[in-house]
């Protein structure tokens, strides 16, 4: 199979340019191709007028070999690379010891997953409820101010992405293509194919619920056990060794082998271990707010008169500022066509966060304008950051009125430091709502500083970011993990064997697909610890 790069089309182009346009660049007759599929569609929106897509092709031939030849100087015509996943190792038949996984987020769902493919069995312990009583909790939260601190859009079944926009795109070097793994087992699950060549898809919250039921039952299928509403609440380590954990309930599972994949959020899980001697140090993070926008100026902006068109979506953006005072800010998790939602697990604490729809048909487009802050802001303790965030967290809970509420303000009298008394023409999704007024204290003054020189300098890449009525509400403070639970190149914690700190807590994934990967490794890592 061939793989053909850079093959551009126009924007509303029939299907069978696609095969013309095959035919053209390898320079075949119609009876040497034998078929094609796309492996990844985009676009590039660089010229408003003239928008095109981008496609990755691949292509079956009759004269693969020839072309090769042909085309040796070609960087954009290439053998297809194998992507497709082959389990590291198989379960012994009599298993003496079953792995544990704490946490279903993406990355303790796959890494169970996987355990669970290679014969492995693990017990899988989740301090939250199944995902349909969790979505009523949340929701519940959301609507009328009733906070579960264990059962909200942070903890429970699927973890802090569940009500979310599901975007599956990451950074992370994937050498090893576990990636495609976690796009084709979400796919498996019910996620729409399309996530396995658009460029960058996603999901939408409420189809996210059902593909986590789904790998919850496949994960039980393969011999898999989930146990909600079992927060693990302390580990045992003898002589650097973890022998089992102990759940609220008194309960003791024991267990050499332990995944921990308990996400950003899990701040009491992170002061047991760091009492337990489990090495953590602090890392960097990102505060700040999120900030709603009308879609339309967005979609205007980004794709002009083809604003609006099908195969283009809701438009997204993705911002960067370095600040005169040497922090940067930039966007991030921006959510076309979404809301605004209460992403706390505290009582007595506001956080924000976005979501969307798969229609990413709301009338706002948000995300979080933040400023990137390192351990020298929170000096001293290892889980400093942890106490950082609480700070800001209760200071938004008290200026929203102490209701849940969260604290606004238009970006026109944020630019300018003046109170905001009302709303202008952008009306914030936030539930349960926002309390107009001056965001000036809710962060440190050089993160304040920064936003409110980032914000007009964006206004140049996007007309109209900064306009007066656009809404900030705040705090953005659970962007990723304020520490790093270290671990060796066999994936176990520094100093503690047959601990494997994984995913978006333990500092080693940022995002649903990133944590998904590391899911991945870490199962590979216990399954090769144990067969060995
Ligand atoms: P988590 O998903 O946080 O999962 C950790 C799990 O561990 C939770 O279910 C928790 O209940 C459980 N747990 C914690 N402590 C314990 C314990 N002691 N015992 C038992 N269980 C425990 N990322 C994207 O890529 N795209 C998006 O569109 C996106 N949108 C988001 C929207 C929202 C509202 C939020 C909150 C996050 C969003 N993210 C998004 C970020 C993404 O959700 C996270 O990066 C990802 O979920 C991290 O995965 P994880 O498995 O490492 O941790």
């Amino acid at each position: 199979m061939l793989r053909l790069t850079e093959v551009k089309l126009p924007l509303d182009h029939p299907e069978s340019e696609i095969k013309t346009a095959i035919l053209k660049k390898l320079q075949i007759p119609l009876e040497a191709l034998i078929n094609y599929s796309i492996f990844k569609r985009s676009y590039d929106a660089r010229k408003k007028d003239g928008i095109v897509l981008v496609y990755i092709l691949d292509v079956e031939t009759t004269q693969e070999k020839f072309l090769l030849q042909r085309f040796k100087k070609d960087p954009h015509v290439m053998v297809t690379p194998s992507m497709s996943y082959s389990p590291i190792a198989q379960a012994p038949e009599h298993l003496t010891t079953r792995p544990i996984v704490i946490g279903t987020g993406p990355c303790g769902l796959f890494a169970a997953l996987m355990l669970a493919q290679m014969g492995f069995r693990p017990i899988v312990l989740e301090r939250g409820k199944i995902v349909k009583e969790r979505t009523a909790d949340t929701f519940g939260f959301w609507r009328n101010k009733g906070l579960n601190p264990e059962s909200n859009a942070q903890f429970g079944e699927g973890g802090a992405g569940t009500f979310s926009d599901g975007k599956l795109y990451s950074q992370v070097r994937d050498s090893q293509h576990h990636g495609r793994k976690v796009l084709t087992e979400l796919v498996n699950a019910g996620a729409s194919p399309e996530i396995l060549y658009v460029n960058k898809p996603h999901i939408g919250t409420f189809k996210l619920v059902g593909i986590v039921e789904k790998m919850r039952a496949n994960i039980e299928s393969l011999g898999g056990e989930i146990h909600f509403q079992s927060r693990v609440e302390d580990i045992h380590i003898e002589k650097g060794q973890v022998r089992g954990v102990t759940l609220a309930n008194g309960e003791y599972i024991r267990s050499n082998h332990v995944v921990l994949a308990v996400g950003h959020s899990a701040r009491d899980t992170f002061e047991m271990l760091f009492e337990r001697g489990v090495y953590i140090e602090a890392k960097p993070f990102s505060i700040g707010f999120r900030v709603e926008h009308p879609q339309a100026l967005i979609d205007r902006c980004r794709f002009g008169a083809q604003a609006g068109h099908r195969l283009l979506g809701a438009a997204d953006y993705k911002l960067v500022h370095h600040c005169s005072n040497g922090r940067s800010v930039y966007s991030f998790c921006m959510c076309p066509g979404g809301l605004v939602v209460a992403a706390t697990s505290e009582p007595g604490r506001v956080v924000t966060n976005g979501m969307s729809q798969y229609s990413r048909n709301e009338r706002n487009a948000n995300s979080a304008i933040v400023v990137g802050i390192t351990p020298d802001d929170y000096p001293g303790h290892p889980l400093a950051g942890i106490e950082f965030q609480r700070r800001l967290e209760e200071r938004a809970f008290e200026l929203g009125g102490s209701t849940y509420e969260a604290p606004g303000q238009l970006v026109g009298d944020f630019i300018a430091d003046r109170p905001s008394q009302s709303l202008g023409t952008v009306r914030p999704s936030y539930t349960p709502g926002v309390h107009l007024g001056d965001l000036s204290s809710s962060l440190p003054d050089y993160a304040i500083a920064a936003i409110r020189e980032a914000l007009p300098a964006f206004d140049k890449q996007i007309k109209g970011f900064a306009m007066n009525d656009a809404v900030l509400t705040g705090v953005e403070t659970r962007t990723s993990s304020p520490i790093r639970i270290k671990r060796k190149a066999d994936g176990q914690s520094l100093n503690i064997q047959g601990l494997y700190p994984a995913g978006e807590g333990a500092g080693y994934a940022g995002g649903i697909l990133s944590a998904g990967i590391d899911g991945i490794k870490a199962a590979e890592a216990v399954a090769l610890s144990i067969v060995n």
